[in-house]
């Protein structure tokens, strides 16, 4: 699985145009690619996805059920609008609005609850990591999940070292297969669906998916170019 988090960025006719051209990426069928556009364009994204096999996504979803919540969407708004995904709990909406493991399970929930699978994001930081507690932060980023009864078999947990976003360093190749048998581990589901995110671009992508126990990427910064996205998924399929 190859998605795309095209974050805050993309003018509506940029964004249209950037959808054509992901349509026009050749794929295996076996190969799940997605892209999650601002939540502005979800809505004219839909139509040039109609009849394609990309599967589009929000960015991010509330818990909520229709009310007073200004500014906010729903999970249901965002399966009524074509979605089939959610990322929940990027680390940029952790670190600017607060958001905890905790906070988001009603969001976890009610995206299960459409039939759309979440895409949760974990990750540490640099300190984290050099103080040797990126496997346990990353397992407490976890816990939430199972504690709360989810049915993680439906989610799909994207690993993103925080330090490695937008950096244009990827995480080495050991402390990926590293943290993708942990974050296996805690959630008891050998098959679970575990992406790696964090500067994968065509230069990095061989590497990253050279990676015992990695499922595919959540890809930022590339996604906003079809020929950069297009060749991530091509090093994807040649792996
Ligand atoms: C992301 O923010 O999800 C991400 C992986 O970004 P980038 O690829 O730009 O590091």
């Amino acid at each position: 699985m190859i998605i795309g988090n095209w974050k805050m960025n993309t003018a509506r006719a940029d964004a249209i145009a950037l959808a054509e051209a992901v349509v026009g990426i050749a794929h295996q069928p076996a190969t799940r690619v997605g892209i999650c556009p601002p939540a502005l364009w979800i809505d004219p994204i839909a139509h040039v996805l109609e009849s394609s096999s990309i599967l589009l996504g929000a960015q991010d979803c509330i818990g909520d059920q229709f009310g007073a919540q200004t500014g906010c969407i729903n999970a249901d708004m965002a399966h009524d609008a074509g979605c089939s995904m959610a990322i929940l709990g990027h680390s940029e909406r952790r670190a600017r609005f607060g958001e905890t493991s905790e906070s988001l399970l009603p969001a976890v929930a009610a995206v299960l609850e459409t039939g759309m699978f979440p895409v949760f994001c974990v990750g540490e930081t640099r300190e984290e990591r050099e103080s040797g507690r990126a496997l346990d932060v990353v397992a407490q980023q976890l816990k939430p999940l199972l504690k709360a009864g989810l049915d993680v078999s439906g989610i799909v947990i994207a690993y993103e070292p925080v330090w490695a976003i937008g950096s244009g360093l990827s995480a080495t190749r050991a402390d990926i297969e590293e943290m993708h048998a942990t974050v296996r581990d805690v959630v008891g589901r050998a098959d679970a669906l575990v992406l790696y995110g964090g500067s994968v671009s065509p230069d990095s992508a061989d590497e990253v998916f050279s990676a015992e126990g990695v499922s595919g990427a959540l890809v930022g910064g590339a996604s906003l170019k079809a020929d950069k996205f297009a060749a991530i998924v091509a090093a994807w399929e040649r792996k």
